[in-house]
């Protein structure tokens, strides 16, 4: 394992935004990951685990610490009668693991197909779309604790999840990193349709956990930017929950909104619409821009920096805050600064 100096992180997000890392290396094994540990330990840096880049926005002024890209593959299951334990490394990538696991007659997670990042972020963020979230099929996770060298094994209630959320991410002393993810995935399982890009799709069928993952791709390439045609990183807002009670009086005002009941108490809202009610779908400032294709989606046509990023987030939320009284929470992480 090489420990590289000054790397440039752009190529390394899905943002193509960041400035140099000080140091940087990628570990393909736990013991690389401890001997990059060791380093940043003995010369006294922070350190940031890198996957595939696809949820953060990194400072024009780079990481004046470790940056270490997590490497560590490796697909097993562990068959049974009516599914099986699915275990993926870490740094795998994710919708790898979803073509893996359909390829085998499994279902669970097709629902979650063309997400990019790797397995360990999907449990990191709880990643979620199309009614399905990481945490509903998630058995435990091996995680290495820094602070006793130990490595663990945390079970699904261990990992404290929320939406986009969980204790690995929320765990400020940065003490935990997950080195495998195990999955409970079935065979013959119902198909989540509940989305109404699925619904319509299926109407009146069961289609099979590939069928609805070819779905989900196709939905998902028809109406999101996609990395390679320009730099983002997914959607870049939370969709807000609020009280039921406060809905209602946002209905009165604005009566065409959706609102999904959560079953307690709250109601969600999709920023998406949000964005686009304030007319701000297609909105171009700068090198910068809102996709025309997704309001949630921020991008950077090709020469755009953290700097406008954040601007253009920041007007977004005045906007929506302005028209609708509702406060947006990034889901992207900002990474590094001063
Ligand atoms: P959509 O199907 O047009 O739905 C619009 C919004 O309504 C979404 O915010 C979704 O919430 C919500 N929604 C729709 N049907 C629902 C139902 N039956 N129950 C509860 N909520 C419902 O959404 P879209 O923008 O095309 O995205 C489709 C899926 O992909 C969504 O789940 C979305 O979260 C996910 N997605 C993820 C990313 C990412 O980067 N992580 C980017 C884009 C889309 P939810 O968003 O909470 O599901």
């Amino acid at each position: 394992m090489e420990i590289r100096e000054n790397v440039i992180l752009a190529p390394y997000t899905t943002f193509r935004i960041g400035g140099p890392a000080r140091y940087f290396c990628e570990v393909t094994s736990i013991e690389d990951l401890k001997r990059a540990l060791q380093f940043s330990k003995e010369n006294n840096l922070h350190f940031f685990i890198l996957g595939l880049g696809s949820n953060i926005l990194v400072s024009d002024k780079g990481f004046g610490g470790l940056v270490i890209k997590m490497g560590i593959k490796g697909l097993e299951f562990k068959e049974g009668n009516e599914g099986s334990i699915m275990s993926a490394g870490a740094g795998e990538n994710w919708d790898e693991v979803i073509a893996a696991s359909v390829e085998r007659g499994h279902s669970g997670i097709e629902n979650l197909s063309l997400i990019p990042g790797t397995a360990g972020a999907a449990v990191y963020q709880n990643i979620g779309a199309y009614g399905v979230e990481l945490k509903d099929v998630l058995e435990s996770a091996k995680v290495l604790d820094i602070g006793s060298g130990e490595i663990k094994t945390y079970s699904n209630k261990d990992c404290k999840f929320g939406y986009r959320n969980s204790v690995f991410k929320t765990n400020k002393k940065q003490d935990l990193i997950i080195l495998k993810i195990n999955l409970r995935l079935l065979k013959n399982n119902e198909p989540n349709l509940n989305y109404p890009d699925l619904a319509k799709m299926f109407e009146g069928k069961k289609p099979s956990a590939l069928e609805v993952r070819n779905a989900v791709i196709e939905i998902r390439k028809n109406k999101l930017p996609y990395p390679a045609e320009v730099g983002n990183a997914g959607s870049f807002f939370k969709n807000p929950t609020i009280k039921t009670s406060n809905f209602q009086f946002l209905i009165s005002k604005h009566p065409d909104l959706k609102g999904f009941d959560q079953g307690d108490g709250t109601v969600k809202l999709s920023a998406a619409e949000l964005i686009e009610k304030c007319g701000w779908k297609g909105k171009t400032r700068g090198n910068v821009g809102v996709s025309g294709k997704h309001a949630l989606v921020l991008v950077n046509y090709g020469k755009g920096t953290e700097e406008e990023i954040l601007d253009l987030a920041k007007e977004i939320k005045n906007v929506v805050r302005d028209q609708f009284g509702m406060e947006l929470e990034p889901e992207v992480e900002v990474v590094g600064g001063a």
